[in-house]
């Protein structure tokens, strides 16, 4: 794996461009890289990507916003944002952007390889077999088709919040450590903290509202009822 597995790295400051490419072509990823938001998407078009990483600050016309947004309109390919501000984070992994994950600057490029090799293994891992349709009330989470719906409608989620929310279906009733569940959906070698389940669950919460029965439970992280 990774010899001809393209990323496309959209980022202005030709410094972090550079290092980065460098970190991912030693560890076997074919890498284009694009400056600003116009050429990012051209690229992307033409390169089709298995994975991207998306400066949200590019100068321009067009941000890592908006590219991520267009990006999203047609595809789930994954995106790792570059984020210059921790409290952006909320923003890169909300809804309006659909990111699966994101680094704040500066970070180490071997952390960020590391995030890519998660993230392709798990999208490139072996299709579950056993599909299924779980019902939670009007929610329903059809893991052969990756699709949740909220009363029939089909919701628009990012990668890792349908993750989320299968892994919390197929474990309906049980309380879940925000541990037990970075190791489930993010894997074991995850290097991210417990505020990114916390995200992940303020997305669902807010895209599903009352209709979905994930409770809080107190000193230990989640329960779908
Ligand atoms: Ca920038």
């Amino acid at each position: 794996m990774g010899t001809e597995t393209v990323i496309v790295v959209v980022e202005d400051d030709p410094n972090i461009a550079d290092l980065v490419e460098l970190y991912l072509r030693r560890d076997g990823y074919r890498v284009h890289q694009a400056p600003d938001g116009e050429t990012a998407l051209k690229t992307i078009r033409d390169r089709q990507p298995k994975l991207l990483i998306l400066d949200l600050g590019l100068p321009g016309r067009v941000d890592g916003l908006e590219v991520c947004r267009q990006v999203r309109a047609t595809s789930d390919v994954p995106i790792i944002m570059l984020t210059a501000r921790d409290d952006e984070v909320d923003r890169v992994l909300g809804l309006e952007m659909g990111a699966d994950d994101y680094v704040t600057k500066p970070f180490s490029p071997r952390e960020l390889v590391a995030r890519v090799r998660a993230i392709l293994r798990r999208a490139e891992g072996p299709k579950p077999t056993g599909a299924a349709v779980h019902t939670m009330g009007a929610v329903e989470v059809d893991t052969g088709r990756r699709e949740a719906r909220l009363n029939g409608v089909p919701v628009a989620l990012a990668t890792r919040e349908f993750d989320l929310l299968q892994y919390l279906a197929e474990h309906q009733g049980l309380a879940l450590s925000r541990r037990q569940l970075l190791d489930g959906v993010w894997g074991a070698d995850w290097i991210g903290d417990d505020r990114t389940v916390d995200v992940h669950v303020r997305q669902l919460r807010k895209k599903f509202g009352d209709l979905l029965s994930l409770d809080t439970v107190w000193g230990v992280g989640y329960r779908m009822g």
